[in-house]
């Protein structure tokens, strides 16, 4: 995420017309494959529909863990839930007496679809409730283990059919027709596919979406904005167990019986390998993927036993050094290498700027009405921060009202990032309480104070490098916005969308970086990405601002703009708690001032106030000249 690493001046594309856009292309290869279906070998459909089933599984695997974050070997398992719920379904007599009338053979697929979605939603939800809590390696080496479980259930129970499996399952029939050759069957599972496709791409174009975006490295940052990471966890978890057992549902009914093996813990390594092999971040890696990795398996499976004289699952040595190799070369899987490699005919039509999506009606975003002009919005009362023996925060009062700027100053490790840190949520006092606008807020999580109208920076910046700096902007403004991921997903979230770009590009441009709304934030400097994070607090309508050390990294002329900025809102009413070492700026922007060193407050005032006290001068400048006093003229 540093400034010097521009990941797109790097891959700008030679100048030129595209040929055709992303979308002409995609369009152009689904005609391609419907027309020549009718026409492919029976050999080649049956791979074509292995390489649907697979590709909705990797999809999953593409949010789960290239855009989450979260790695899951255990992926096959779910596939298995969705095949054995219909498989049983469609042939149990227990599950005919249960439905009674409504068993028809022609509807019980259907309700095997349900029952697998049923139940692999409980299950995924409580899988994740107790195992994404685990951090690290843990939450993979978890995942083994439930996959493993699983598998071993689903061979080990005897209305399942143990080993051997459930035979008889009938095909799908759809309007009268029966699906039960690949042929038929696969033109369905492609249809899924690309509309599991289109949806994930739509929801990743929105606000949850970026919301989900930010799981994977940003979960501190979003939860300050308002997003509950751990239930957006879960939620991708899921999802992503729902397109497994969608694949293992279709699966079923091509196959026409299950046993356990498919669904090992094998082919839920070989599913990650598709994923992170085909692209961790882009869903058409997941078609990329398990193109390649189902090919190779069928070359694999013929020439390594040949070759060794032996049979085995050798390819599986063979996949675990192609993913080394493709990790090592390619960070970022093969799909941004392949886009890459298009983009000379293949290009983007890029958006006039200024222009968002046209949508006529505009969503009204919530808006929160700012407290009047000297009321007490924040209050810390004899707030201490304890790690182990050393003392960060010494029982530090201080109050900030609405319409004030309030300075937080002192030497470098005095405290003042932990007393940040105590006052927005994002870790908990030793002892001492803090108010928000006259809650207490003791115990609650940083989403609350968002809530409850508190935005913040970060000393460090914390942006989504590779997002526009208009999505990180938006990403403020999450709370002020309410459609969920089924409407993100089904694009019924545009007009609402539409008004949260415009709000991001009001603030954008309100801060100065109108010209940069469209670029990645890690290509801006270090100081104008701590701008964007200004511009995104704003985006929030907060009414407490905290800023750590905004003004680090600015040139003189950005620094004055600034210092505009911040006296603007303090005219319009907002309360803003600002860390900062240049003195001058410092003093001529402050109304009060409240100096720490190591951990406690030894002056609070006004800027004069402060400037004289003797105590001040002594700690803050080891009592060396009276060069504060210097700095401020
Ligand atoms: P400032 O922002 O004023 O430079 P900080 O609040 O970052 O200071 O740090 C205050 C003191 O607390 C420092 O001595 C720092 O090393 C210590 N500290 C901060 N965070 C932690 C932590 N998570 N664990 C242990 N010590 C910490
Ligand atoms: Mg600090």
């Amino acid at each position: 995420m540093s400034a010097s690493s521009n990941p797109v001046a790097v891959n700008t594309p030679p100048e030129g017309k595209p040929l055709v856009t992303p979308r002409q292309l995609t369009l152009a290869c689904v005609v391609l494959l419907a027309l020549a279906w009718g026409f492919l070998p029976e050999f080649t459909v049956s791979v074509l529909a292995n390489i649907g089933l697979y590709a909705l599984v990797a999809a999953g695997l593409v949010m789960l863990t290239g855009v989450g974050g979260m790695t899951s070997f255990g992926q096959a398992a779910f596939v298995g839930m969705g095949a054995y719920a219909t498989a049983w379904i469609c042939t149990s007599p227990v599950a005919a007496g249960w439905l009674g009338a409504a068993a028809s053979p022609a509807l019980l697929p259907w309700a095997g679809l349900l029952l697998g979605l049923v139940f692999t939603f409980a299950l995924a939800w409580m899988l994740g409730a107790v195992t994404l809590k685990l951090q690290g390696h843990y939450l993979p080496l978890c995942t083994i283990a439930w996959g493993l479980s699983l598998y071993y259930l689903l061979g080990n129970m005897d209305f399942l059919g143990g080993q051997t499996g459930i035979t008889g399952v009938p095909p799908l029939v759809i309007a009268g027709v029966s699906l039960a050759t690949p042929r038929m069957l696969g033109v369905v599972i492609w249809a899924v596919l690309l509309l599991a496709l289109w949806a994930l791409h739509n929801l990743l174009d929105s606000r949850e979406g970026r919301a989900i975006r930010a799981l994977k490295g940003g979960r501190l940052m979003a939860e300050s904005m308002g997003v509950d990471t751990a239930r957006h966890r879960i939620k991708l978890f899921v999802l992503a167990a729902l397109l497994a057992a969608v694949s293992g549902w279709l699966y079923a009914h091509m196959q026409r019986f299950v046993n356990p093996t498919p669904f090992n813990l094998n082919i839920g390594i070989e599913l990650l390998f598709m994923a992170v092999v085909g692209g961790a971040g882009h869903l058409w890696g997941a078609v990329l993927g398990a193109t390649l990795i189902t090919l190779l398996k069928e070359k694999l499976q013929d020439l390594l036993p040949a070759l060794l004289g032996t049979s085995g699952n050798f390819e599986v040595i063979v996949f675990g050094l192609l993913m080394l190799f493709v990790l090592q070369r390619f960070s970022d899987g093969l799909w941004p290498t392949v886009a890459r490699l298009a983009r000379r005919w293949v290009r983007a039509v890029p958006k006039p700027a200024g222009a968002g999506p046209v949508v006529s009606t505009q969503a009204q975003l919530a808006q929160r009405t700012l407290p009047a002009t000297g009321t007490l919005l924040l209050q810390a009362d004899t707030v201490s921060k304890r790690f182990g023996g050393l003392v960060a925060n010494n029982e530090i009062s201080m109050t900030l009202k609405a319409g004030e700027i309030h300075a937080l100053i002192g030497p470098n490790g005095a405290g003042k990032s932990t007393f940040f840190n105590m006052i927005s949520g994002v870790d908990d006092p030793s002892s001492g309480e803090v108010r928000l606008v006259g809650e207490a807020m003791s115990g609650k999580p940083s989403r609350a104070f968002a809530a409850r109208g508190l935005g913040r920076t970060f000393q460090h910046v914390r942006l989504l490098g590779q997002r526009s700096v208009l999505e990180n902007v938006a990403l403020g403004a999450h709370l002020r916005a309410r459609r969920g991921w089924l409407a993100a997903a089904l694009r019924l979230d545009r007009p609402e969308e539409a008004a949260l770009m415009a709000e991001a590009r009001k603030q954008i441009e309100r801060c100065g970086l109108g010209a940069h709304a469209d670029t990645p934030a890690a290509s801006l400097s270090l100081g104008q990405q701590r701008v964007v994070e200004i511009a995104r607090a704003l985006a929030g309508q907060p009414s407490v601002l905290l800023l750590d050390e905004p003004a680090a990294g600015l040139r003189h002329l950005e620094k004055r703009a600034l210092s505009v900025l911040l006296s603007q809102l303090r005219a319009e009413g907002l309360g803003i708690l600002v860390v900062e070492h240049d003195m001058e700026f410092v003093m001529n922007l402050a109304d009060r001032i409240t100096v720490l060193e190591f951990g406690t407050v030894i002056a609070t005032g006004t800027p004069a106030e402060v400037q004289a006290n003797p105590r001040v001068l002594e700690a803050y400048l080891g009592g060396a000249d009276d060069e504060l006093l210097e700095d401020a003229r």
